[in-house]
């Protein structure tokens, strides 16, 4: 399912595979690709296909969402062998966030392999 277009970002045209992503998973609810910008050795975003803008946009329709993409990340942990990791949601302007479609950072020192 490709979210709705109304809102527009870079996040938007790599669901719709309209720009290139390195993606590491795919499933119904959401997607992971490679931070082009890599803050650690295994750098991911996992994004839902449901748009929200930010955690501060979550509403009780889409609360689900963010512990969605925490299962999301923490299966792929699993199936991936990465015991260490470190995942974190920037909220706002202020909170470091540039990109206005909700997603989390998945960090490890971990190849993947
Ligand atoms: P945030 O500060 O939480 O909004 O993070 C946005 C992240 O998206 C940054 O770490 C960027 O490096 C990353 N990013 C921006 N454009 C792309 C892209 N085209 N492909 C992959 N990652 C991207």
């Amino acid at each position: 399912m490709i979210p709705a277009m109304s809102e527009s970002t870079i996040f938007h045209k790599i669901l719709a595979k309209q720009i290139p992503a390195d993606f590491v998973f795919e499933d119904d609810e959401a997607v992971a690709f490679k931070d082009i910008h890599p803050k650690a050795k295994t750098h991911l975003l996992f994004v839902p296909k449901t748009f929200v803008a930010s955690i501060a946009d979550v509403t009780a329709d889409t609360s689900h969402v963010p512990g969605m993409l925490i299962s999301k990340a923490q299966q792929f942990a699993k199936d991936h062998g990465i015991d260490g990791y470190k995942l974190t949601f920037h909220v706002g302007k202020g909170g470091g966030q540039e990109v206005f479609y909700l997603h989390l950072h998945f960090m490890s020192e971990s190849a993947l392999s």
